[in-house]
């Protein structure tokens, strides 16, 4: 069973860009999971597959139309299709790491990715899609967005990553940031590594790495602790 991702985008050739790449290139090769970038235009209107239009009400920028962007999905992503359909979108919820195993432990996704000033209301409510911020500024376009999405679930999914045990120690899998690294050499620069990393107490190592988790969490990211 693999996790399938199907794109609707403007630019498929953008696709598989860096998810290629390393770990998740390698599952891509591998099928463990499977990439499939569509291209919107394919069904956008007439001899110029036109895609957009001006805004209702005036204002500045253009709007991908509700007809195409419904044509294509409907091309593209049979109705009974379990995945859920996410719009990337800076008013979307925001992207977690409980989000991403949430979807990572699924069947797959459909990622719509907008462009221009965005995309017609009715097809967010005809299609259900569901609204996905990467964060609180605003992209270009959806596609980086939606790469950053799905390499946060690939790795996730059985087999991707060297060691099943890594991710789940990782930084906001207890709503914690990760405590600090080291590896040789011992000594750089005149910095040493803490001594208790080369006490060989397993016991000792795992208090002192919580403990850095929590001041580093208290004082980097405070809203973290409250969830
Ligand atoms: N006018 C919109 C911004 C459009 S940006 C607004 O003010 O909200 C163009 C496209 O880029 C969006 O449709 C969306 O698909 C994508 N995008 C931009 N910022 C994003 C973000 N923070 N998270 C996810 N997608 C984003």
């Amino acid at each position: 069973m693999s996790f399938d991702a199907t794109i609707l985008t403007l630019y498929p050739d953008m696709f598989p860009g860096p998810l290629g790449m390393s770990l998740s290139g390698d599952a891509l090769a591998r099928g463990v999971w499977s990439l499939a970038a569509r291209n919107i235009r394919d069904h956008g209107l007439g001899r110029h597959r036109v895609v957009d239009d001006t805004p209702a009400g005036g204002g500045p920028g253009m709007v991908l139309r509700c007809d195409v962007l419904g044509q294509a999905i409907d091309a593209n992503v049979p109705e009974n299709d379990p995945r859920p359909k996410l719009l990337m979108s800076p008013r979307g919820q925001p992207l977690t790491q409980a989000f991403a195993r949430e979807l990572a432990a699924g069947p797959g996704v459909v990622i719509v990715c907008g462009r221009f000033e965005g995309v017609d209301e009715r097809v967010i409510e005809g299609r259900g899609l569901q609204e996905v911020s990467i964060g609180d500024y605003v992209l270009s376009g959806g596609e980086m967005a939606a790469m950053i999405v799905l390499d946060a679930c690939v790795r996730l999914l059985p087999g991707v990553m060297g060691k099943e045990a890594s991710g789940t120690e990782e930084s906001f899998e207890a709503n914690r940031l990760e405590y600090p690294h080291y590896t040789r050499p011992r000594e750089w620069e005149g910095r040493s590594i803490p001594d208790v990393l080369l006490s060989g107490n397993h016991a000792m190592i795992q208090r002192w790495r919580r403990q850095e988790s929590e001041r580093i969490t208290r004082e980097r990211r405070p809203d973290l602790l409250e969830r």
